[in-house]
């Protein structure tokens, strides 16, 4: 049997609290596209916010169910750990000025001889920058972030396993990935993409975690096409893991199974992509509803807390501190 092999991450999503916090967040601060404003399928009174680049293209797409209500999770094992955000060659320096103007606190740390900068999103995920020369720059202007300076999409993720020798063998076995070594603690996996393409995984079994705002649920891989992805589904499914039926995601094509760390691993289609629905030009700017949703849209975007794209300021450069 070949094994089949992923370009890498294609999306990531994650719980949050304040939908419009959530915005600020990723689009404000991060200055990242929001692409999609839908709900989610399965519970039409919670937003699910999609961003990434200007296409929203696979392996630069983080998305997330805000919920009021939710309560806060715990990050451990079991989950993603931290999404890590590739820049372009030199442009740390003008991040670490940017989030420091935003008040957020910084970490700096080293893995494989990379640099990284590390922080938590206003809910607490752990995320962190790094240079990395592959990728293409971004093509999202916002917020006065340089395309030179702009996230490209991810570098990959560290994954908190509960068990990190199975999980090494998903990766390897499964997602068909290439183990690269093993340093500081971490072991390291590439896939064959320019983004999203490197995943660490701590060699320690990592306690586990609980889910909620400011932890990550699930983690998807790229499969090229649907072809591609009917295949995935056998494969994981011989590999002696449950995978949920292929389910029609409106952007993508998913399938779903719990890995052996305990991690809800996704496979996703990159066809047919976020401009199924609405034009590429204007990509997050109306909510959208599957079909069968719409005759219901008058009573769905009422129960929605109203959420808007802004331009947000660093505190260190505004000129009157109290004005947002
Ligand atoms: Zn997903």
């Amino acid at each position: 049997m070949t094994i089949q092999k992923t370009a890498g991450i294609h999306h990531i999503t994650a719980f949050a609290r304040n939908p419009q916090e959530n915005v600020d967040f990723y689009a404000g601060v991060l200055g990242l596209r929001l692409v999609k404003k839908t709900i989610n399928f399965d519970a039409p009174e919670v937003y699910h916010l999609y961003f990434g680049d200007k296409a929203g293209s696979p392996g630069t797409i983080i998305t997330f169910f805000p919920h009021p209500d939710s309560r806060k999770g715990r990050i451990g094992g079991g989950q993603v750990g931290v999404t890590t955000y590739a820049v372009p060659a030199g442009a740390l320096a003008f991040w670490e000025e940017r989030l420091a103007g935003f008040g957020i606190p910084l970490r700096q740390a080293s893995r494989f001889g990379e640099r990284y900068l590390q922080f938590d999103d206003n809910e607490g995920l752990r995320l962190e920058l790094v240079e990395r020369e592959a990728g293409a720059n971004s093509e999202w202007e916002f917020g006065g972030i340089p395309a030179d300076k702009a996230i490209k999409g991810f570098g990959g993720a560290i994954l908190f396993s509960a068990n990190a020798k199975r999980t090494a063998a998903v990766l390897e076995q499964v997602l068909g990935m290439t183990r690269v070594g093993e340093e500081d603690g971490y072991t390291r996996f590439r896939a064959s993409g320019e983004i999203g393409n490197i995943v660490d995984v701590p060699t320690a079994d990592m306690p586990w975690g609980a889910p909620g705002a400011g932890t990550i649920h699930h983690i998807a891989w790229r499969a090229a096409d649907f072809e591609q992805h009917v295949q995935w589904q056998r494969e994981v499914s011989e590999a002696g893991f449950q995978p949920t039926e292929v389910i029609d995601r409106q952007y993508f094509n998913a399938i779903y199974f719990r890995e052996s760390g305990g991690i809800l691993f996704e496979i996703a289609t990159d066809p047919p992509g976020f401009a199924n629905d609405e034009p590429a030009e204007s990509l997050g700017g109306k909510l959208m509803l599957p079909s069968w949703y719409e005759p219901h849209r008058a009573q769905i975007e009422a129960n929605l807390l109203p959420i808007e794209v802004r331009e947000l300021i660093p505190q260190a450069l505004r000129a009157d501190p109290d004005s947002v």
